[in-house]
């Protein structure tokens, strides 16, 4: 037990054993109070409700849960999203995605994110662009129901469809086509580090050589692309190379990479002339 009824809120931050921001998220989470509302009510003594609830949080997260799961919740582009372990935790990483949808899609346009997973990029994309028909797909039932609950919770109506990659669509096309597959290499090292041992397995890696989903999403794009239509592809730090490649051996046109934040080629896309 190491935290006691009738200990101050200000006494349990500085017993707290995370670092600063992680002792204040899972005690704001806990006590139901804002960060600033931490602070103002300092000296405001806690239950014992309120100590057992702490110590549990507190050593779920010592025992490497991601915060993000604790807190049920994960903040991306802006929103606030529902986050359960049977979606990915959204990444920062994956904004990048968003701006290049939201600058790359037309008045109108049909817009599809394939394993939508919290659905975080269809409902970033739905929020932003309310003129956007937006369609996103998970294998995961379960993924489905979490990313439902999102876009209810931020009032957007995207279609959702279950399955995998492009089959749930049937003869739709689009006008974008966007998606943050799996594809950590099996067996990276990776997967055993940080959050990641926490998260869906089968939406970090393809259990092969990490090229597989992209492989999939290429391969299978044209049939769903309108002609001039744009295909948007997240992958590893390593791999744009290999998806440039995969994007012209399938005939797409003005095929480029993109980087992010941390100057990392982080996208790569490319569109469907109008011949093919
Ligand atoms: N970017 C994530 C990571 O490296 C992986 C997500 C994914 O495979 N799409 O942790």
């Amino acid at each position: 037990m190491r935290f006691t009824a009738g200990m101050t809120i200000a006494e349990l931050l500085r017993q707290a054993p995370l670092a600063a921001l992680d002792n204040r998220l899972l005690a704001a989470h806990v006590l139901r109070l804002s960060r600033t509302q931490l602070v103002t009510r300092s000296l405001q003594s806690i239950t014992c409700d309120e100590a057992r609830a702490l110590d549990t949080a507190f050593a779920r997260r010592l025992a490497g849960e991601p915060i993000a799961y604790i807190l049920g919740s994960r903040e991306f582009y802006g929103l606030s999203l529902l986050v359960t372990p049977a979606v990915l935790i959204p990444r920062a990483d994956t904004e990048l995605l968003v701006d290049l949808a939201l600058e790359r899609a037309a008045p109108g346009a049909h817009v599809a994110d394939l394993g939508t997973g919290s659905g975080a990029i269809a409902i970033a994309l739905a929020r932003n662009r309310r003129d956007l028909q937006v369609t996103a797909t998970d294998i995961s039932a379960a993924a489905l129901e979490v990313a439902r609950q999102n876009a209810a919770l931020h009032r957007v109506a995207p279609t959702f469809l279950q399955g995998h990659w492009y089959a749930p669509l049937g003869a739709a096309t689009f006008d974008l086509i966007v998606s943050n597959p799996p594809y950590i290499v099996r067996g990276d090292p990776h997967l055993a580090q940080g959050d990641l041992p926490f998260e869906p397995i089968d939406a970090l890696t393809d259990h092969a050589d990490g090229l597989d989903a992209l492989r999939r999403l290429v391969a299978g794009a044209a049939p769903h692309l309108r002609a001039g239509a744009t295909l948007l592809l997240e992958h590893g730090y390593d791999q744009a190379d290999a998806v440039r490649a995969l994007l012209w051996a399938h005939g797409f046109a003005a095929v480029r990479s993109w980087t992010d934040l941390a100057g990392i080629e982080r996208v790569s896309g490319g569109t469907r002339p109008a011949s093919c």
